[in-house]
């Protein structure tokens, strides 16, 4: 096997938001041999490493300012698929676009999808990332069912929910520290149709769309909320909600000709008439305050239409990764770029929470062009995110002149949030150790660097946000999970 180092790029590397960026050496291995060959040189060099997969994180995550990055998005290969159980062994850089369409025309479809088909498996791993359907179908992390680590001594561990069981529920979720995935394998879902059920609907204030959330889980098989950002008072919270339903067997009667995955992309039009290149020129007052408030007044119109509700079909890969076919949406939010502020709120603390962060958002001149609501239940894994309760998906601009204000804000909210919630490292640019810390029992950080210590004991795997936010939450866990112990040793025998 190759296993020669490969070479470095000086490169800036910057996060999905366009906020976090790093001037970083690169690395792109096309193998677990020349992955381990990375992590020798970088280790005799005394360099750190970050693991990258499509860089789709909206902040650090990925980033590794002044050292390495191994970049695994060139060890891309399928390693199997046996369309009987839906099973797939991939390498870590195979995207879920990859996946789909290898699967698609074999009735399999990825069982837990983001909102862009562009991250990688090993991205997705280990941020344990959750899609629309997380209430019922769980996170990724659930319908992985082994995985090969490749640790930073070069040892390679095998892991699953019976071997290696510690570094299986930490690695995944573990945002890259522990080790990298060199192959996965995970469990597809089965689907009958390459089309979806859609049905939207509005509701007016926020109590009455969570209503419709709990409402929705009787039948539909994913539900995300969308919020009017611009509404307040009475009417704070209100949107529209989409509930899809999975055809059942038997229902689509040419399975075959919707699940090509030929037929699937998107027209390319919005509406059938304007071009979606347009969408980031028609897009950019989004960016100001008065153009969110007309936005989000002008979906919340259209979505209240006579028959605005009706149900239709939509194919898969559009109702789930629209973003991917606007080429150059993101250049909507430029030059500030991004935030995007997601947090996780128990089942009865999030009405006050998502209120509040709506009203504070809003008083601070500071509304979000976007909001998006999910509904969740808990992983399994250590550094679990997700809760029993709904998260808040919030996109802020941040043209130049706002900055500070929006630093304010977003610590402010943060703050809110530890009160009672959690947040998703692989959306976040703006936590502190503090609140990070505030959001775990102490005894889980301290699991986390005991594995940590005991994988990587000279913190080979670092990355911005390991060294920004969790690295100093660890330690001052540690700390404090220390001290007893010292006041123990001066205590008297008994
Ligand atoms: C438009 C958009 C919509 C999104 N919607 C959702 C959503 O609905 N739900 C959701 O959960 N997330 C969502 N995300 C976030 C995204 O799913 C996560 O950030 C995901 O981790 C990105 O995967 P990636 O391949 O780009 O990884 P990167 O961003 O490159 O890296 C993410 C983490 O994975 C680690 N990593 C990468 N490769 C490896 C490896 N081989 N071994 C070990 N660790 C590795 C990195 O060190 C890093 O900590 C969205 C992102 C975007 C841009």
């Amino acid at each position: 096997m190759n296993d020669r180092t490969p070479t470095l790029s000086d490169e800036t590397l910057e996060g999905y938001g366009m906020r976090s960026k790093a001037r970083c050496r690169v690395a792109r291995p096309r193998s677990p041999a020349e992955l381990a060959a990375a992590f020798r040189a970088a280790s005799a060099s005394g360099q750190t490493v970050a693991l990258r997969g499509a860089g789709c994180s909206y902040g650090d995550a990925a980033l590794n300012a002044g050292a390495i990055v191994v970049d695994c998005s060139l060890m891309n290969r399928i390693l199997a698929w046996d369309p009987t159980t839906g099973e797939a062994t991939v390498e870590p850089g195979v995207t879920i676009a990859d996946l789909w369409q290898h699967t698609l025309a074999d009735g399999w479809w990825p069982p837990v999808v983001p909102g862009t088909m562009a991250v990688s498996v090993g991205g997705a791993t280990a941020a344990n990332i959750h899609g629309k359907n997380n209430w019922r179908d769980g996170s990724f992390g659930e319908h992985v069912t082994r995985f090969t680590l490749l640790l930073p001594s070069g040892q390679v561990v095998e892991c699953s929910r019976d071997a290696n069981a510690d570094l299986f529920y930490a690695a995944i979720g573990g945002m890259g520290l522990l080790g990298a995935f060199i192959s996965i394998t995970l469990r597809l879902r089965r689907i009958y149709s390459g089309l979806v059920h859609v049905r939207q609907t509005a509701h007016p204030s926020l109590a009455e769309l969570l209503a419709a959330v709990e409402a929705g889980t009787r039948d539909a098989t994913h539900l995300v909320g969308w919020i009017d950002t611009a509404a307040r008072g009475r009417q704070l919270g209100r949107g529209l909600l989409k509930a899809m339903r999975e055809p059942a067997p038997g229902e689509d009667p040419n399975p075959a000709a919707s699940l090509d995955p030929a037929s699937q992309p998107p027209s390319g039009r919005i509406l059938g008439v304007l071009p979606v290149t347009w969408i980031p020129v028609l897009g950019k007052p989004m960016a100001s305050q008065l153009g969110t408030r007309l936005a989000n007044r002008a979906q919340w119109v259209r979505g209240n239409l006579p028959g605005a509700d009706r149900q239709h079909d939509e194919r898969y890969v559009p109702a789930n990764f629209m973003l991917n076919f606007i080429p150059n949406f993101k250049s909507i939010y430029r030059p500030g770029g991004l935030i995007q502020h997601q947090s996780f709120v128990p089942r009865d603390a999030a009405p006050a929470v998502f209120r509040e962060i709506l009203a504070r958002s809003q008083a601070a001149g500071l509304a979000p062009s976007l909001a998006v609501l999910k509904k969740h239940r808990p992983s399994p894994f250590l550094l679990n995110y997700l809760v029993d309760g709904y998260s808040l998906a919030l996109d802020y601009a941040v043209p130049r002149r706002v900055e500070a204000r929006m630093a304010a804000l977003m610590a402010e909210l943060n703050a809110l949030v530890a009160d009672s919630g959690a947040f998703f490292l692989a959306k976040d640019s703006t936590l502190t150790a503090a609140d990070f810390r505030r959001t775990y029992a102490p005894e889980t950080l301290a699991r986390f660097a005991a594995l940590k210590a005991q994988c990587d004991p000279h913190e080979l795997l670092q990355s911005d946000i390991y060294r920004r936010v969790m690295r100093p939450a660890l330690a001052a866990t540690f700390q404090a999970t220390r001290e007893p112990t010292r006041r123990d040793a001066t205590a008297p025998a008994s």
